[in-house]
């Protein structure tokens, strides 16, 4: 029996989860759950998944949620606060991880994961622009296994060879064979408009995701390219691939999830619906397969499958995050903080839709990389950022 820690369960990634895992009451069970501040959704998921712990971070909801337990007859024990989830993760309380946290919050939680040796099931891909090397280093250590939860990451994670899975250290890739990884994009619900016509796009215009129904920050950052651009660094650091190695594709189907490149020129590709089911699945049952719920993909009614070139004009945040890869050091917790500050921004229309590369770019032009010599450094560097990008605000009226 898997025991399961689900961090963000009321989020998109969560509730997919707690889907999966409801499939499978033999060898699966939540028995940790963790939100950010939404008493009732966590109480509902209490209800109905039984979990022996409940963890909200927002302190002033803890009592709500103890009451809430109390009243509903439940046996689950209420926490609150970071370091309760931090030491739950590292508790026997489970054995595996779901890090489903959105942005650098998620760090705490997915690096007790990694520390503690459980399986993580990495969706919180901010936490490995954060701190990366941290995050694999810890994880290589401990012996933990990584299975990414991103679409495209955990395409490649199937396709490169049985037993390799996330190496992120040294060159593994090479001696597998592997040339390069492409990544794909479905292009957000942008694609094809040229700059001009992004100036005074809404937040709801935003997050109307063609492909995916997903969380409002990844939504925002589907749009801008940024997730991509998030998810270069992400793979770079999984599979510890140079980022002159790793590509990206636009595929508006949405429907080739990514692929690897070996050296005798054979492409391999998993495909599937987009649903991260899947993917969540893989990353409980692996090496073993397991249902998800997702039906399998009907290629004859679907196709076509198309390619093309990321516009890097009108989406300029793809650029930006390349380059901060290759300044390597604090620059990508730089471009990952300013960009909560950015996206956060937008979604409550303090900043309009074309400002978000431009504040991104601004605070990494102020605040030079530095070696990412320990973790202090990289939050250090990740707090300048937020304060110099949320200084850059008033630059950038919404309209
Ligand atoms: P979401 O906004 O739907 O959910 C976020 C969850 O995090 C919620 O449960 C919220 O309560 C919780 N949370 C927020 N701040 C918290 C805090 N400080 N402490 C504890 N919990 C907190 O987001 P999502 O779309 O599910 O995305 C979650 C993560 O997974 C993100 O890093 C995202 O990039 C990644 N991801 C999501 C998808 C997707 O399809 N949604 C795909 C790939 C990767
Ligand atoms: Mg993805």
């Amino acid at each position: 029996m898997r025991r399961i820690a689900v961090l963000g369960a009321t989020g998109s990634i969560g509730t997919s989860a707690l889907d999966v895992i409801a499939r499978h009451p033999e060898r699966l069970r939540a028995s940790v759950l963790a939100a950010g501040c939404n008493v009732e959704a966590l109480l509902r998921l209490c209800a109905a998944h039984r979990p022996e712990h409940a963890v909200i971070d927002d302190a002033s909801c803890f009592d709500a949620l103890r009451e809430g337990l109390r009243e509903r007859g439940l046996a689950t024990r209420a926490h609150c606060g970071t370091q309760a989830l931090e030491a739950l993760v590292a508790s026997d309380a489970c054995d595996t991880v779901v890090a489903a946290i959105v942005g650098a919050a998620g760090l705490p939680g997915t690096l007790a994961a990694a520390r503690s040796g459980k399986r993580l099931l990495l969706a919180n891909k901010e936490s490995l622009v954060l701190a990366g090397e941290l995050v694999m280093g810890a994880a290589h250590e401990a012996g933990a296994v990584v299975v990414p939860i991103d679409s495209e990451h955990n395409a490649l994670f199937q396709c490169l060879p049985v037993g390799h899975g996330a190496w992120g250290h040294g060159d593994d890739w090479r001696r597998a064979g592997v040339t390069r990884i492409v990544l794909t994009a479905s292009g957000g619900p942008f694609r094809g408009r040229p700059r001009e016509s992004l100036h005074d796009v809404t937040p709801e215009q935003a997050i109307a995701h063609p492909r995916w129904s997903m969380g409002p920050k990844i939504s925002v950052d589907s749009a801008t390219l940024m997730n991509k651009g998030l998810e270069v660094i992400e793979a770079h650091h999984l599979f510890g691939v140079p980022a002159e190695r790793i590509e990206v594709v636009v595929h508006p189907q949405s429907l080739v999830h990514s692929l690897v490149e070996f050296a005798d020129g054979s492409l391999l590709a998993q495909l599937g619906l987009p649903d991260m089911r899947t993917a969540l699945a893989v990353g409980f049952g692996w090496p073993e397969r397991i249902a998800s719920g997702v039906a399998g993909l009907d290629l004859v009614r679907h196709g076509r499958l198309d390619f093309e070139a990321p516009d890097l004009d009108a989406f300029p945040c793809l650029a930006l995050a390349f380059d901060a890869l290759r300044a390597g050091g604090t620059a990508p917790a730089v471009l990952n903080a300013a960009n909560e500050v950015a996206v956060s921004a937008f979604l409550q229309r303090r900043i309009a839709f074309l400002a978000i590369p431009e504040v991104v770019r601004a605070t990494l032009e102020a605040i030079p990389a530095e070696p990412a010599a320990s973790l202090a450094v990289l939050l250090d560097a990740d707090a300048r950022a937020r304060r110099h990008a949320e200084s850059l605000l008033r630059a950038f009226p919404a309209s």
